[in-house]
């Protein structure tokens, strides 16, 4: 990989990505030096322009950054790292240096099931989801059917947006038809799983 050090007097901005979740985690820079050390230890050393020296993030808190893959950028002058961190990246304490949690969006629909787990058992006034416990069976079906006939309508003529807005109101009342059952989301996903894997054997 031929870098473009020249460019920002010696240095390249690195983009700190965690490889599992996508997030971005930190940006910091790199001189030649760094970016050789950090290839051959495998965990990420920038140059730190207030320390005026090698930094290989995690030397103090542990928490360093396991590389998983680098690559340059169109014209060689920034990097995206993608790493797999050791614990919160920010000096903070937060995950990442923008305060965001490093999780991946779709965990929070097991979030979601907890909470409505949650309504379900404990049932409080004023809440819209208890109130569609309470409504019964045949009228959480029928709510699911709605949001499903919305979801088509948004999918056939409709925005992107409006789709996603549907189709979220379609599986939230659908997470609250399965747990009316005693069911859970994970219990699609694990059925998927097992179709999944018994089709593997058969192709
Ligand atoms: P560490 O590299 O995690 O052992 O932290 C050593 C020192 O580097 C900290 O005390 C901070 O001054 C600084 N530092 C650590 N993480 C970051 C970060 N994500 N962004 C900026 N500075 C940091
Ligand atoms: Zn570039
Ligand atoms: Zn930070
Ligand atoms: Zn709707």
């Amino acid at each position: 990989m031929e870098l473009d050090f020249k460019k920002m007097n010696g240095l390249i901005p690195a983009i700190i990505q965690d490889d599992y979740t996508q997030k971005v985690l930190m940006l910091g820079f790199m001189n030649e030096e760094a970016y050789k050390k950090t290839v051959e230890t495998g965990k990420v050393t920038f140059f730190s322009r207030t320390k005026n020296r090698l930094w290989t993030k995690g030397e103090e808190s542990g928490n360093f950054l396991q590389v998983i893959s680098i690559k340059a950028d169109c014209d060689n002058d920034t990097l995206l790292i993608k790493v797999s961190p050791a614990g919160p990246v920010c000096h903070t304490g937060t995950d990442t240096c923008w305060g965001e949690e490093n999780k991946q969006d779709i965990m929070f629909l097991k979030e979601l099931q907890d909470f409505i787990d949650k309504r379900h058992e404990e049932m409080p006034e004023g809440s819209y989801t208890t109130s569609l416990f309470q409504s019964g069976v045949n009228k959480m079906a029928q709510k699911v059917g709605e949001e499903a006939v919305e979801t088509v309508i948004e999918a056939c003529n409709g925005t992107n947006e409006r789709l996603i807005y549907e189709g979220s109101d379609l599986l939230y009342h659908l997470i609250v038809l399965l747990t009316s059952k005693g069911y859970r989301i994970e219990d699609l996903a694990r059925e998927l799983k097992e179709r999944h894997s018994a089709n593997w054997k058969k192709h």
